[in-house]
């Protein structure tokens, strides 16, 4: 595999690992997530790397950065524009492709030109909810 000069930024073997660990990886993973899942294969693996190859991969717009949890950030390789939904319960994030047509009021439409929105649903899972019940 070469590096790819031109948008200087370098796939080492470890930027790899981290990229395909992510690629369609619908988990949502955490920065630790994805660090627990990397040492396995590369002992040697430092959580800055995480860290640094992660911020590098967001700045380039190849995965999203989500504040659904709020008790941790969450990463998604999906960057196309969807939704989610977290169980309050166990923090597992499923993605929600509905569309939802919203109407802003116009006091905010005037002051601002909105680019995006994301809607969060929060509930309980069906293990959950399974295991308040019981
Ligand atoms: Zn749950
Ligand atoms: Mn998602």
């Amino acid at each position: 595999m070469k590096n790819n000069k031109r948008s200087g930024f370098k796939l080492t073997p470890q930027r790899l690992a981290i990229l395909k660990f992510l690629e369609g990886n619908k988990e949502h993973p955490s920065v630790d997530q994805i660090y627990k899942g990397m040492i396995k294969k590369f002992p040697t693996m430092s959580l800055a790397t995480v860290y640094n190859t992660l911020d590098t991969l967001k700045k380039r717009g190849q995965v999203k950065e989500l504040n659904v949890d709020p008790s941790k950030k969450r990463f998604d390789p999906n960057t196309e524009v969807h939704h989610h939904i977290i169980c309050v319960g166990c923090q597992k994030i499923l993605d929600v492709h509905n569309e939802f047509p919203l109407d802003p009021p116009k006091i905010e439409t005037e002051e601002f030109e909105i680019i995006g929105s994301h809607i969060e649903f929060y509930g309980l899972c069906s293990k959950c909810k399974n295991k308040k019940e019981t």
